[in-house]
C-alpha cells in the first residue's frame, strides 16, 4: 500500500471525513513497518505476529504522521506497535484486571462510583493501544441495538442518585452522528441526569472527528458536557489536534480535560510529562489524571513502579503550576472511586 501522506509530492486539497480515515487505517504490522521505514526485526518477529492476532494493529494516518520515520523507540510508535513482549504471562497481571465484568448492572454498563455510570456505547476504537486496559474485554456483549440501549436508559432514569453519564468504549465517538445525537437526546430527557462525559480517543486520533453535527448535538443537549481526551504523549498533540480543539471550545459550555496512562519508555520522564501538560494548555485542556498501569495480561512491559510514579509527580510539582500537575491515580477494583496515589 503506499502511503501518500510520506511522499513530499503530495498535497492533500479536501480533508478527509473521520469515516475514511477509519477505513484507510493501518491494520497489520508488515504496513506499519513499511510506513515506518522499520527494520522487519523491530517488534520481535513471530510473538509480535500473533500478538497482532489476538488484538490486532490499527493505526490511523493522523496518528502515523506524528511518528518519527526510523526510530523503533517513537513513544508514539511503541503505542501502536504489537510487540513479542505482550505474549509473555506475567504473574499479577490477567484479562479483566479491574475485575469489570463483575460490575456490570446490565451488559455494558458498569456502575462503580457513586452519581456516575458509566456507559460501554461502542466497541470498536480508532486506534488500538497496546497498553488497553480494555484489550481483552467482550465488547460483543456491550449494548449494540436501540432496544438495549433502551433498556439501559430505563435503568439510569430509574437510579436518581445518577447525576453523570459516562460514554467509553471502546470510543463512543465511534458512533456516527445520527447514532450519538440519538443517544445524546434519550439522555437529556431523563430529568436528574446533569453532566454528560465523553472518554475519547478520537480527537487525538483523527482530529477530523470533531463535526459540525456533533458539535450541534453538544450545543443542543442540555446536559453540560465534560469531554476526557487521552493522549499520553505531547508529540500527540500537533496543529490538527489543537484545530479540533479550538472548535470545541467555541462552545464555552463545553470542558476539556486529559488522561494519561503512564507508560514505560513513552512518558515515564519528567521532562515528558511536563512538556505534555504544556502542550495541553496550548490546546485548552486541562490534564486531569495520570493512571498507573491497570495490570492487564499483553501490557506488563508498559508497567512503572509505584515508586517511581511518586517521585516523576514530585519532580512535576516542583516545575509547573498546580493547575498542570495531573493526579496520579491507580483504580483498585471494589474502591468507591480512584486510588490517588501520594
Ligand atoms: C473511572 C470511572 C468513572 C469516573 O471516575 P471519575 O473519578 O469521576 O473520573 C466512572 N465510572 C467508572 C466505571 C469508571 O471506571
Ligand atoms: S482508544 Fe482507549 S479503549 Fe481503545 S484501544 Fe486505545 S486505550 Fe483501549
Amino acid at each position: 500500500m503506499q502511503i501518500l501522506t510520506n511522499d513530499p509530492g503530495f498535497v492533500r486539497t479536501t480533508p478527509r471525513s473521520w469515516q475514511d480515515e477509519v477505513k484507510r487505517a493501518i491494520r497489520t504490522l508488515g504496513e506499519l513497518r513499511q510506513a515506518l521505514g522499520l527494520p522487519a526485526e523491530v517488534d520481535g518477529g513471530k510473538a509480535a505476529e500473533a500478538a497482532s492476532q489476538a488484538f490486532p494493529v490499527f493505526v490511523p494516518q493522523p496518528w502515523l504522521e506524528r511518528i518519527e520515520r526510523g526510530n523503533p523507540q517513537d513513544p508514539l510508535l511503541l503505542q501502536v506497535l504489537a510487540a513479542a513482549a505482550e505474549q509473555t504471562e506475567v504473574a499479577g497481571f490477567g484479562p479483566d484486571p479491574l475485575a469489570e465484568s463483575g460490575m456490570q448492572v446490565l451488559p455494558g454498563l458498569l456502575h462503580k462510583y457513586q452519581g456516575r455510570v458509566l456507559l460501554i456505547a461502542a466497541g470498536a476504537c480508532a486506534i488500538h493501544c497496546r497498553y488497553c486496559f480494555r484489550r481483552h474485554f467482550p465488547y460483543h456483549e456491550a449494548p449494540r441495538s436501540e432496544s438495549q440501549l433502551q433498556e439501559a436508559f430505563e435503568r439510569i432514569a430509574a437510579d436518581p442518585s445518577i447525576e453523570e453519564v459516562l460514554l467509553s468504549g471502546g470510543d463512543p465517538l465511534m458512533l456516527t452522528d445520527p447514532r450519538l445525537g440519538w443517544i445524546l437526546r434519550q439522555l437529556d430527557g431523563i430529568p436528574h441526569l446533569r453532566r454528560l462525559r465523553i472518554h475519547t480517543r478520537l480527537p487525538v486520533a483523527i482530529p477530523a472527528r470533531i463535526t459540525d453535527e456533533l458539535q450541534a448535538a453538544l450545543r443542543e443537549n442540555r446536559l453540560q458536557p465534560v469531554i476526557v481526551i487521552h493522549a499520553n504523549h505531547a508529540a500527540e498533540l500537533d496543529e490538527q489536534v489543537a484545530a479540533a480543539m479550538l472548535r470545541l471550545r467555541s462552545d464555552p459550555r463545553i470542558t476539556l480535560l486529559n488522561q494519561s496512562v503512564l507508560l514505560r519508555g513513552v512518558n515515564d520522564r519528567v521532562a515528558e510529562l511536563a512538556q505534555l501538560s504544556r502542550r495541553l494548555l496550548d490546546c485548552g485542556v486541562l490534564p486531569y489524571y495520570l493512571h498507573l498501569l491497570d495490570p492487564v495480561a499483553g501490557a506488563a512491559h508498559f508497567s512503572v513502579p509505584e515508586e517511581q510514579g511518586l517521585r516523576l509527580m514530585e519532580e512535576l510539582r516542583s516545575s509547573l503550576p498546580g493547575y498542570l500537575v495531573p493526579r496520579l491515580v491507580r483504580e483498585i477494583p471494589g474502591q468507591p472511586s480512584k486510588t490517588p496515589i501520594i
